[in-house]
């Protein structure tokens, strides 16, 4: 089957043609600087899904994947379009107001543009329905939580679920008998922590703010920090929260960039100031990890992932050089390999008690394929 795989951001569009059968690419590119003033920039989403379609020419396509971040309460598993349920989660933009409303301007574009295809939508959130009620409730009233679902939710479920199974096939054992520390570090950040094959943990929360410090977002900070930063910017709540979005993380802190490549650079010629994020950073990684490897009491398995996570051999050092108390150590040799392209393999180092992996998500394949599974279910 080949599926049509779209990743809608609020001004770029990815997109991958690929044939399940044989997990190949048959086209892939990006549309951006949608709805900006720059020159020749399509208008919308609709106009930049038409400049894809022109591009796919005669290619057959067989049905389209949307990766939606937020699923909210009620979806918990990839699902078909269809009028009712493109409203459903419509009626949830709000929980991820940065990635959603994107992701939706896309499905409906697909559906006044390619009529007759089936969409899916794939939801970040997904792989995290498994979270146990005392790792995903807040501790707010009750009522909070159940009549607004406030709750955490998580993200990059599609990564985690994808490298949690690549470690496992790579350890030759059911992912049921591993407990598995994932770290998807790229712009957007996240660790889970996965037990038995099901996420029981992950840092992200009721949206992707919440955790790890990452390019642009601070991850977690006191709520109260939130009313400080208002006043002192005279903020609105939804400009704050739009600060601590895309004003904060490595690029707040350094008040340079959010590009790893370009701060490691910096840091290389004795940077004090990125030194100084970078210690933060590592820093929130090891602590999650650490808090992880007691929730599950043990660790089998710890994987790095996306653009940070698999291409920065100095991150993975930094973050397992700190875990040494539990036995656990890094290969340097083979960790220095993987820097920079995306390539698979193991980097655990002699007599550790945890094995470590390298590993190139890929998200866009594990979208194509879970279209296939639920339009071959539906036939
Ligand atoms: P996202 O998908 O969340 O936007 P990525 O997973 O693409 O983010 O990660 C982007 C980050 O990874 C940037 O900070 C970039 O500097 C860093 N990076 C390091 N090496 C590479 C590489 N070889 N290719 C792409 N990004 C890389």
């Amino acid at each position: 089957m080949n599926v049509l795989v779209f990743n809608s951001g609020s001004s770029s569009l990815k997109y991958q043609l690929i044939d399940t059968a044989s997990k190949k690419v048959i086209l892939k590119g990006e549309v951006d600087r949608i709805g900006t003033p720059a020159k020749d920039a399509p208008r919308d989403h609709s106009v930049a899904m038409s400049m894809v379609f022109e591009k796919l020419g005669t290619q057959k396509v067989d049905a389209i994947g949307h990766r939606v971040v937020h699923g909210g309460p009620n979806f918990s598993s990839a699902t078909l379009v269809t009028a009712e349920t493109l409203k459903q989660v419509e009626s949830i933009s709000h929980l991820a107001p940065l990635h959603n409303p994107a992701a939706m301007l896309g499905v409906r574009a697909c559906r006044d543009l390619m009529p007759k295809i089936p969409n899916v939508m794939v939801f970040d959130t997904a792989f995290h329905a498994t979270m146990p009620e005392k790792a995903y409730l807040y501790a707010l009233p009750l009522e909070d939580c159940k009549k607004h679902n406030i709750r955490r939710y998580g993200a990059h479920g599609t990564s985690h679920d994808y490298v949690s199974q690549k470690v496992a096939e790579m350890c030759k054992k059911p992912r049921e008998k591993l407990k598995i520390i994932v770290c998807h570090i790229g712009n957007g950040a996240s660790v889970c922590a996965i037990d038995k094959g099901k996420s029981v943990e992950t840092s992200m929360g009721l949206t992707p703010l919440e955790g790890l410090v990452m390019g642009t977002r601070s991850g977690d900070i006191d709520p109260a920090a939130v009313e400080y930063l208002a006043k002192a910017h005279n903020f609105t709540l939804p400009q704050t929260i739009t600060y601590l979005n895309k004003q904060c993380g490595l690029l707040g802190l350094t008040g340079k960039t959010s590009d790893f490549r370009d701060l490691l650079a910096m840091y290389d010629k004795g940077d004090q100031t990125v030194a100084t994020a970078f210690d933060v950073f590592f820093h929130r990684i090891v602590k999650y990890i650490g808090a992880y490897v007691a929730v599950m009491n043990g660790v089998d398995v710890i994987a790095f992932t996306a653009g940070i996570g698999n291409n920065i051999p100095a991150l993975r050092q930094a973050v397992i050089d700190r875990l040494g108390f539990l036995g656990i150590k890094i290969d340097p040799k083979r960790n220095a390999f993987h820097n920079c392209n995306s390539v698979t393999g193991e980097i655990t180092g002699k007599g550790s008690r945890a094995r470590i992996f390298a590993i190139k998500t890929e998200e866009e394949l594990s979208i194509a394929t879970q279209v296939e599974k639920i339009l071959s279910v539906k036939c």
